[in-house]
C-alpha cells in the first residue's frame, strides 16, 4: 500500500482501457464510449478524465497533482494516433469536451465541440475540408470550417466563460435578418467570417479578454467548466428531483471531432432500438442532414424520422442497424444512441440504457423476456413501483365531443389539465397558489426546470421526441407533448394560436401524452387501463394490449416471490372490496375515528358532556351498535383475511367544534335570547380540554384508560361483529391494536379488560381475537421485549415514529422549513415520504428484533403512508417485518416492490 502511493493516481483513461462497468469512475457516457471502443464500434478516438479528478478538482479548486501531465500524454497519443496535431495551423485536430456523469442528466451538464480552432486553425480546417474525398465545392469547405469555428466561439463563450447565449442568438438572427433568410444554411463563408468577428467582439466585451488562441488553454479552460459545471444551479436542482447523490462529480471526455456539417452527405442523429413511449419493438429516432449534434437535440432545426436515413444514406442506415441490434444484445436493454455521419462515414458518439417512459419499461421487460435476454426475476428488476405508480394516472375520457385543437408527439404520457403559463417563474407562482399549470414553450431548455417540476404538463411547439422537454419530462414522469406545430406560440405576449382561436394565460387546456393530442378546456378522466385490470374489469387473458397483459404477468411473477404480505389501510367496507381488488391480504389499520363522526357527533358530545356514570354509559351504548354495523361491513369483504382494527386515537376534543365558532354560536344565542346551555357546556369542554401539543397529549391508550368503557364498548363492538359474520357462515379474524402505548403497564391494563369481553362475547363461535399494539412512540421501540410480553402482534406506525423521534409536529414542519433542510441536504427526501433508516429505521430494527426474542413468531407489521414507498418497503423487508400496509392504490405498487426486495439481480439500472 505505501509502495503504490509513489505512483500518481491514474485520472485519465484511454477509451480502450475502459468498459460499462466502471461509471462510478469513468461516468456513463465514457464508460459506454470505452464499451463501444472494444466491441469494435466505430467510436472516434479519445480518452476520459476521470469523476475523482473532478471531485477532487471541486474540493480544492485546484487540478489535482498529476493531471496536467496524464492529459498531456493522453493528448499526445491521440494526435499520433490521428497523425494530427490539437489546433496545427494546416492539419488541425479538434477535439469535443463532454461532460458525462455516472448517471445520465441530460441537458444539464456542458459540452463544447470543436476545440482547437483559432484563427490559424480555421484555415487550416477549410483545407483539410476541400481535400477530402468527395469534397463538396471549396465554399462548401471554407463555410464550414467558420461555421465551426464560430460554433466553439459560441459554446466556449457560453460555457466556459458564462457570456449570455442570447447575445450569440442575436448576432446569428440578425445576420440572417441581414440576409433575409430564416436558415442558418444560406449564411455562406463570408457571413460566417463576418459572423466570427462579431462573436469575438461580444467574447471580448463579456469577459474583458480576447478569445483564447491556444489550443491548449482552450482545452484546459473547457476541461475546468466540465467540472464546474456539476454544481451549476440547474444541475443541482435537477439532481435533488431525480435523486442522484449530490458528491459524485462528472467525468469529462475529450473526443476526436468527426463532423455532420461538411454537406449533405454528412448529418448527425438520435436514435433509440424501441420505442421510449410504448415500447413497441422498432427504429426511432431523430436526423438531421449537415448539422452538428447539438442542432437535434437543441429542436433548432426540424429533423426527419430516422427511416428516411434508408433513402438518404442506405450504407450507413444499414450499418446503424446492425450496430443497434448488437448494442440491444449486449446490454439486453433498450438503448439510445447518438450518431454522426461525416461524408458517408458512420461515427458512434454516445449510448446508454435509454430512459423510458413507465409504460414502455413494462413492456419492454415482457419482450426481453421473449427474447431469451433475461428472466422474468431480473425482469422484476426492470420496472419499479414508481413507474407502476405512474400507470395507475387516470386518462382522459374521450367518448364525446373532444375534437382536439392540435396534435404534436406524445412526448410522455398521462392526462393532464391545468392553466396555461408561458413561463417557469408563472409556473411555479401559480402552482404554489395550488393552481394545476400546464407550462406551454416553444421548446424548452434547461432554465425552465422549476417550472417544469411545478407544472401539470408540459407543451411545446417544437422538438422531437428526443427534444429537451421530452427527456426531462419522460425522466420527470410528467406529462408532456412536444412539437405540436399548430400552436403559435408567443412568450412575450402570454398567449398562443391554434385553429384560429387565441389562448391566453390562465386558459384551460388539457393535454394527452399518450397521444400527443391537445384540446381547449376541461376534459374529463376516467381510470387507466391498467387501473381497470386490478379493479377486476379488463381481463388480461383477452386483451391484446400489450401492456396490461406484461403488467399481469409481472405481478404475477411477483405475487410468487415476495416473501412480504401486502395489506392495506381501509376504514370502510367500499375501501376494503376495492384494496382487495388490487391485491391486499387483509387490513393492516382500520380507523375507528370516522365512526364517531357526521351524525354520531352528537353522540360524543353527550360522551364527553356526561356529567354521570349513566350518562356516559348511556352515550356508549348507543354508539355500539352504529359501530358494530360498520365492522360487520368490513368483515364481510375481507372474509378469510385479518383485519387489524385500531381503538379510538385521536383526542376527543377533535370531535368538538372549534373554539372560536363555538363561542360566537353563544353569544348570538344569548342575544336572541335562547337556552344557550348546552352551547355553553361545550364552549366550557373545549376550553379545558385545550391542548398546547394536541400530538403529545390526551390520546391513544390514555384515552381508554381515562374514559371508562370506551375502549370497553369498541372492543365490544369489534367482536360481536366478528362473531356475528362467523355464525353467518362468513370468517372474521379481527386483530384489536392499541394506539400510542409507550409503557407494558398501559397495554396490560387494556388488555385485561379487553379478554373478559371477548371471552364472554365470543363464546362457542370458534371466533379468535388478537391483541396487539402498535410501536409508535420511541420508549414503545425501546422496551419492546416488554412489551411483546402482553401483546400479540406489533404495527409499526411509522408517522408517530418518526414524528416522536425526531421531534417534529408533521402539520407544522412540513410547509415550515423541511423545503431548507432538503436543499441544504439535512435528508435528500422527507423522512416522512421515504423512512429514515438511521434513526427511525433503528427503533423499528430495535423493536423487531427485542419483541421477537421475548416472543418468538410475534407477527410484525407496518400500517402509515411508508407502507407503500418502495425505498421503505425494501427496508421493511430487510428487516424482516411480515406485512406492510398502504391505501388502497399502493398496494400493487407494494406487492411489485416486495417482490423486487426479495429478489436480488445484478441488472442495470435503467437510469
Ligand atoms: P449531452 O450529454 O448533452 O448529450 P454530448 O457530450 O453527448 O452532450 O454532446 C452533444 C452532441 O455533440 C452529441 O450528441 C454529438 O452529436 C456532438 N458531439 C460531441 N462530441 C462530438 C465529436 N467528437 N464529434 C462530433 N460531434 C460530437
Ligand atoms: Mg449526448
Ligand atoms: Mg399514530
Amino acid at each position: 500500500m505505501a509502495a503504490q502511493q509513489t505512483v500518481d493516481n491514474k485520472y485519465v483513461y484511454d477509451f480502450a482501457e475502459g468498459n460499462k462497468d466502471l461509471k462510478d469512475l469513468l461516468g456513463g457516457k465514457g464508460a459506454n464510449l470505452a464499451e463501444m471502443t472494444n466491441l469494435g464500434l466505430p467510436v472516434p478516438p479519445g480518452f476520459t478524465i476521470t469523476t475523482e479528478a473532478c471531485k477532487a478538482y471541486l474540493a480544492t479548486g485546484r487540478e489535482p497533482g498529476g493531471l496536467a501531465e496524464q492529459i498531456e500524454a493522453h493528448l499526445e497519443s491521440l494526435e499520433r494516433g490521428m497523425g494530427r496535431k490539437l489546433g496545427d495551423p494546416d492539419d488541425p485536430l479538434l477535439v469535443s469536451v463532454r461532460s458525462g456523469a455516472k448517471f445520465s442528466m441530460p441537458g444539464m451538464m456542458e459540452t463544447v465541440l470543436n476545440v482547437g480552432l483559432n484563427d490559424r486553425s480555421v484555415e487550416g480546417l477549410a483545407l483539410q475540408a476541400g481535400g477530402r474525398a468527395d469534397s463538396a465545392a471549396s465554399g462548401g469547405a471554407d463555410r464550414f470550417a467558420w461555421d465551426s469555428y464560430r460554433r466553439l466561439i459560441q459554446m466556449f463563450g457560453k460555457t466556459v466563460c458564462e457570456v449570455p447565449g442570447e447575445e450569440f442568438e442575436h448576432a446569428i438572427d440578425e445576420a440572417k435578418r441581414a440576409k433575409g433568410t430564416v436558415n442558418d444554411l444560406d449564411l455562406d463563408a463570408d457571413d460566417l467570417r463576418a459572423l466570427v468577428d462579431t462573436y469575438k467582439k461580444i467574447f471580448a466585451e463579456h469577459t474583458g479578454r480576447e478569445f483564447p488562441q491556444e489550443p491548449r488553454e482552450q482545452l484546459d479552460l473547457a476541461i475546468r467548466a466540465v467540472f464546474e459545471s456539476w454544481n451549476a444551479e440547474r444541475a443541482v436542482i435537477y439532481r435533488r428531483q431525480e435523486r442522484i447523490p449530490a458528491d459524485l462529480g462528472t467525468a469529462v471526455n475529450v473526443v476526436a471531432m468527426v463532423f455532420g456539417n461538411l454537406g449533405p452527405d454528412s448529418g448527425t442523429g438520435v436514435a433509440f432500438t424501441r420505442d421510449p413511449a410504448s415500447g413497441a419493438q422498432g427504429i426511432y429516432g431523430d436526423y438531421l442532414a449537415n448539422a452538428q449534434g447539438e442542432d437535434v437535440v437543441a429542436g433548432i432545426r426540424n429533423t426527419v424520422p430516422l427511416q428516411e436515413l434508408e433513402r438518404i444514406d442506405g450504407k450507413s442506415y444499414d450499418e446503424l442497424l446492425d450496430y443497434m441490434a448488437r448494442l440491444e444484445g449486449h446490454y439486453k436493454d433498450l438503448c439510445d444512441i447518438e450518431f454522426t455521419i461525416e461524408r458517408g462515414k458512420l461515427w458512434m458518439l454516445q449510448t446508454r440504457v435509454g430512459k423510458r417512459t413507465a409504460a414502455a419499461a413494462f413492456v419492454i421487460a415482457g419482450q426481453l423476456v421473449d427474447e431469451g435476454l433475461i428472466d422474468m426475476d431480473e425482469a422484476l428488476h426492470r420496472v419499479n413501483g414508481a413507474q407502476l405508480a405512474q400507470l395507475m394516472f387516470p386518462r382522459f375520457r374521450l367518448d364525446h365531443d373532444f375534437e382536439p385543437v392540435a396534435k404534436g408527439i406524445g412526448a410522455s404520457p398521462g392526462a393532464a389539465v391545468g392553466k396555461v403559463v408561458f413561463s417557469s417563474d408563472r409556473a411555479v407562482e401559480l402552482a404554489a397558489e395550488g393552481e394545476p399549470v400546464i407550462l406551454v414553450r416553444r421548446e424548452t431548455n434547461p432554465d425552465d426546470l422549476n417550472g417544469m417540476i411545478a407544472a401539470k404538463g408540459i407543451l411545446t411547439s417544437r422538438g422531437g421526441k428526443t427534444s429537451h422537454a421530452a427527456v426531462v419530462a419522460r425522466g420527470m414522469g410528467k406529462t408532456c407533448v412536444s412539437g405540436a406545430d399548430e400552436l403559435d406560440v408567443n412568450v412575450p405576449a402570454k398567449k398562443f394560436n391554434v385553429a384560429g382561436q387565441t389562448v391566453n394565460e390562465g386558459d384551460v387546456v388539457s393535454i394527452d401524452g399518450t397521444t400527443g393530442k391537445v384540446y381547449l378546456g376541461e376534459v374529463p378522466v376516467m381510470p387507466s387501463e391498467v387501473v381497470q385490470y386490478f379493479e377486476g374489469t379488463l381481463d388480461p387473458e383477452r386483451t391484446d394490449d400489450p401492456l396490461v397483459r406484461t403488467v399481469h404477468r409481472i405481478m404475477t411473477h411477483a405475487d410468487a416471490r415476495r416473501r412480504l404480505r401486502v395489506r392495506t389501510n381501509a376504514d370502510t367496507g367500499v375501501d376494503a372490496a376495492r384494496a382487495r381488488r388490487f391485491g391486499a391480504e387483509g387490513i393492516g389499520l382500520c380507523r375507528t375515528e370516522h365512526m364517531f363522526l357526521g351524525d354520531r357527533r352528537e353522540l360524543v358530545e353527550r360522551l364527553i358532556l356526561a356529567g354521570t356514570d349513566r350518562e356516559r354509559e348511556d352515550a356508549l351504548a348507543a354508539l355500539l351498535p352504529l359501530q358494530r354495523a360498520d365492522f360487520i361491513e368490513i368483515f364481510r369483504e375481507m372474509a378469510g383475511l385479518p383485519v387489524t382494527v385500531r381503538l379510538i386515537d385521536p383526542p376527543l376534543h377533535e370531535f368538538l367544534p372549534p373554539l372560536e365558532q363555538l363561542a360566537v354560536n353563544v353569544a348570538v344565542a344569548q342575544e336572541r335570547g335562547e337556552d344557550v346551555a348546552k352551547e355553553e357546556a361545550l364552549l366550557a369542554a373545549v376550553r379545558r380540554m385545550h391542548e398546547e401539543n394536541p400530538m403529545l397529549g390526551l390520546r391513544g391508550v390514555r384515552l381508554g384508560l381515562v374514559i371508562p368503557g370506551l375502549f370497553a364498548m369498541q372492543v365490544r363492538a369489534i367482536t360481536e361483529a366478528a362473531v356475528e359474520v362467523t355464525r353467518a357462515g362468513g370468517s372474521a379474524c379481527p386483530e384489536i391494536m392499541v394506539p400510542l402505548v409507550g409503557a407494558v403497564q398501559e397495554l396490560e391494563t387494556v388488555r385485561a379488560e379487553a379478554e373478559k369481553i371477548i371471552a364472554e362475547v365470543v363464546g362457542d363461535s370458534g371466533v379468535e381475537v388478537l391483541i396487539g399494539t402498535m410501536i409508535e412512540v420511541p420508549r414503545a421501540a425501546l422496551t419492546a421485549g416488554q412489551i411483546a410480553e402482553a401483546a400479540q402482534f406489533f404495527s409499526f406506525g411509522t408517522n408517530d415514529l418518526t414524528q416522536m423521534a425526531w421531534g417534529f409536529s408533521r402539520d407544522d414542519v412540513e410547509g415550515a422549513f423541511f423545503w431548507r433542510y432538503l436543499e441544504l441536504g439535512i435528508f435528500g427526501i422527507s423522512p416522512f415520504e421515504s423512512i429514515d433508516r438511521d434513526g427511525v429505521g433503528r427503533l423499528v430494527r430495535i423493536a423487531a428484533e427485542e419483541g421477537r426474542a421475548a416472543r418468538p413468531g410475534l407477527k410484525l407489521g407496518v400500517c402509515g403512508e411508508h407502507g407503500g414507498d418502495p425505498d421503505s418497503v425494501h427496508f421493511f423487508h430487510e428487516v424482516g417485518l411480515d406485512y406492510v400496509s398502504c391505501s388502497p392504490f399502493r398496494v400493487p405498487v407494494a406487492r411489485l416492490e416486495s417482490a423486487r426486495a426479495a429478489v436480488q439481480t445484478t441488472g442495470s439500472d435503467p437510469r
